[in-house]
């Protein structure tokens, strides 16, 4: 099944405010949140755990994937809120956030967001003013929440270098960032690999090795069940199909990674309509990966 709209995906586990940006609630004894999604939906958030935990003092975690604008904006607004709550994410993440630069960039990245949705949080200060890392999470370890809520982390890096998914075997659910892409309106998969084409590959086959039956994608759709079960070997071959394609585009304009970029912007972003991602950003990754695949990174 592919589920489009947040709300509860399985006992315990729910989609909060906006499927299109990640924050996951886990309902364990130890209440978690896996990624904080964008600064101006903080207080959507803050009434959905309301709605569900009865008291949002009982939230004590938020674990991140990475350390974009759009998986952490919301973790120094609920640390404000929340006394007591604590942010999990990588050492790697963990030092960009310590950067002013990253932190200028988050707050930039926000700010059209922000002025577009005033109303979600009127005079409340959701502000990404800056964020402490409580807990550093390592490849490989096992994380207890209690309750039967055990996960691993699983370094995913090549969407970006800090990258991290979190997968929990007793519900085989995957919690995985833009590790494994994102899919378009048509159900068009679209490759992440900003950091490295290499590093992608071998982390999505990681995440292509595990036994799913529930994936949480890093922006519109959950998937479970069939859909859930096919979904990683498809990303893999979009990962490949594109990087092909890049290649091959590359060979016909000598090497000219713009043109390239422009004619891969009209070809899957103008000419179909089919990809929810604002054009600025979408511009500035397709870049990325061009240079990625241009230079065999
Ligand atoms: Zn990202």
């Amino acid at each position: 099944m592919i589920i489009e709209k947040a709300g509860r995906i399985t006992e315990g586990l729910h989609a909060l405010a906006d499927i299109d940006l990640p924050a996951w609630l886990v309902e364990a004894e130890t209440p978690a949140l896996f990624d904080a999604g964008i600064t101006f939906m903080g207080p959507s958030y803050l009434e959905d755990i309301r709605q569900i935990l009865g008291d949002v003092n009982r939230l004590r975690w938020v674990f991140i994937t990475h350390a974009h604008f759009d998986h952490s904006g919301t973790a120094p607004y609920l640390k404000r809120r929340i006394p007591g709550l604590k942010v999990a994410a990588s050492r790697l993440a963990s030092e960009i956030f310590k950067k002013p630069n990253a932190v200028n960039l988050i707050q930039s990245l926000s700010r059209d967001y922000e002025e577009q949705h005033k109303a979600l949080f009127g005079s409340e200060d959701i502000r990404f003013d800056s964020l402490e890392v409580d807990r550093i999470l390592e490849d490989g370890e096992t994380v207890d929440l209690g309750g039967g809520w055990t996960f691993r982390v699983i370094a995913t890096p090549g969407h970006t270098r800090d990258g991290v998914s979190f997968y929990f075997p007793g519900l085989k659910a995957l919690i995985c960032g833009e590790a494994a892409g994102v899919p378009d309106r048509n159900f068009r998969i679209h490759p992440e690999f900003l950091a490295s084409y290499r590093d992608y590959v071998s982390s999505l086959e990681k995440l292509a090795a595990l036994d799913v039956e529930i994936i949480m994608l890093s922006h519109h759709y959950v998937l479970t069940g069939a859909d859930a079960r096919s979904y990683l070997e498809k990303s893999l071959e979009s990962t490949f199909a594109f990087s092909d394609r890049i290649r091959r585009y590359l060979a016909e304009a000598d090497g000219n990674r713009e043109s390239v970029v422009k004619r891969i912007l009209k070809e899957d972003y103008q000419d179909t309509g089919a990809i929810q991602q604002a054009e600025r950003p979408y511009l500035i990754n397709l870049s990325a990966k061009v240079k990625a695949v241009a230079e065999n990174k």
